[in-house]
């Protein structure tokens, strides 16, 4: 029985820092359910608690426990294994580790840095990797979406490091198995009572699905037609209000 549902945030309920069309009375109406509901996002050009903010603002009813960010996700694996991070990271997401311990970094955190993401630092980050630090990245999203058009994201740039050092990156954000289970584990559902909804066919998608939730793939954000041949198992709907429609109908 279904008992939690996890929503991928932008491009499910949001783009370009506007609510899309039908989000928030659809969550409404999720809410009303009883169903628990988690917010995940592998978004790092933010912090968790800005996440938050943003998503009230626009009107959705949401509490900051509820949200489950990449960048939240590194910075628990930082603290559990006492790593001081070589930052490369977007600079409005700076105040997520602020308060970490500070000295020679002994791992590389990797997100979306925006231009950040040059040679200099780029090269810094691979020599550390050399010495052996893990490498730590929110994800390998391929690229998102922004004011109608795609951009890349951080997935290429960890490739590149990975190819240059030799070495394989450790993935606390989507589509990482852990990261699924850890809010799993916060919602106390098991995956086979859980429904997955992003618009990222592989990273919210498949991924949910190869852990054992049930997935739903949304026609808006950055979703291309044909990508459903990537999750062929996986429910499909053209938005999160149709989705509910026919969720909330059946029960
Ligand atoms: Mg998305």
């Amino acid at each position: 029985m279904l008992k939690a549902v996890l929503l991928d945030i932008s491009g499910v309920l949001t783009e370009d820092g506007e609510a899309l069309p039908g989000a928030v009375a659809a969550l409404e109406r999720l809410q009303a359910s009883g169903l628990s509901l988690r917010f995940l996002t592998n978004t790092s050009r933010r912090t968790s608690a800005a996440v938050c903010e943003e998503l009230q603002r626009l009107g959705f009813d949401v509490a900051p426990e509820q949200v489950f960010t990449a960048p939240g996700a590194i910075r628990r694996h930082l603290e559990r294994h006492q790593l001081i991070p070589y930052l490369l990271i977007h600079e409005r997401l700076e105040p997520e580790f602020a308060d970490l311990p500070q000295g020679e970094a002994d791992a590389v955190v990797l997100g979306d840095a925006e231009q950040r993401l040059d040679y200099t630092h780029l090269d810094a980050a691979f020599r550390l990797l050399l010495e052996g630090a893990p490498l730590l990245a929110v994800g390998t999203n391929r690229y998102f979406r922004q004011a109608g058009k795609l951009h890349l994201d951080v997935g290429p740039f960890v490739r590149a490091l990975e190819y240059a050092a030799g070495i394989e990156a450790r993935l606390l954000g989507k589509p990482s198995g852990d990261f699924f289970h850890a809010v799993l584990e916060d919602a106390g559902v098991a995956p086979v009572e859980a429904l997955m909804v992003g618009d990222d066919v592989e990273c919210d998608v498949a991924a949910a699905m190869a852990v054992g939730l049930e997935a739903c793939l949304v026609r808006s954000g950055k979703y291309r037609p044909g990508d459903e041949a990537k999750a062929p198992e996986a429910r499909c709907a053209a938005s999160l209000a149709d989705l509910v429609e026919a969720l909330l109908a059946g029960r």
